[in-house]
């Protein structure tokens, strides 16, 4: 079987902006209003002749109840069956509350976390995002999903932890 990357972070990040990105096509559903994924949807990927699979979540969050509950209950289902995580933040607003609860379930889970500092359009966020260091996952990679900045790079650091 391939090896599983799963992309988790709370709703909004660009989760699927990033999924699309890497999987080189729009199939990944994208919304202004979050919690648009409420499963755990597997793509098939490439990159340097290297095949995986990449499954993209709905937003994690602590406590949720309900509806979102049920989401988050996915998306760590999908940390528990994945070989590496990539935990994506929102570079534009920094680290919140739910993504330093979201770190200690990946602490928990004790799988390889690759951070990414989501929406770093330009250098200018890029000097935002270092402040991310401070969620104690190592250097965050900082990525434009939408405009394809910094993703090479991540992928690069994907296949070096699979
Ligand atoms: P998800 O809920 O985490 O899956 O987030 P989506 O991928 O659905 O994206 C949420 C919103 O953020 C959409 O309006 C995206 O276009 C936007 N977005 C995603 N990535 C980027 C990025 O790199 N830069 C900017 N400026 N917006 C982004
Ligand atoms: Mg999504």
């Amino acid at each position: 079987p391939q090896p599983v990357v799963a992309v988790v972070g709370r709703p909004n990040v660009g989760k699927s902006t990033l999924v699309n990105r890497i999987i080189g096509r729009r199939q990944a559903v994208v919304e202004d209003i979050p919690g648009v994924t409420r499963d755990r949807v597997p793509y098939d990927a490439q990159w340097n002749g290297r095949s995986f699979t990449v499954v993209d979540t709905g937003g994690w969050e602590p406590d949720a109840r309900d509806r979102a509950a049920a989401i988050a209950a996915q998306a760590e289902i999908a940390v528990a069956t994945a070989d590496v995580v990539v935990f994506v933040v929102d570079a534009m607003v920094g680290s919140t509350d739910v993504d330093e609860a979201a770190v200690k379930m990946l602490r928990r889970s004790a799988k390889p976390v690759i951070l990414v500092a989501n929406k770093t359009d330009n250098t200018a966020i890029e000097m935002e995002a270092t402040s991310l260091w401070s969620l104690g996952l190592g250097e965050p990679y900082p990525v434009s999903a939408l405009h394809g900045r910094g993703s090479g790079e991540l992928l690069d650091a994907i296949m070096d932890a699979l």
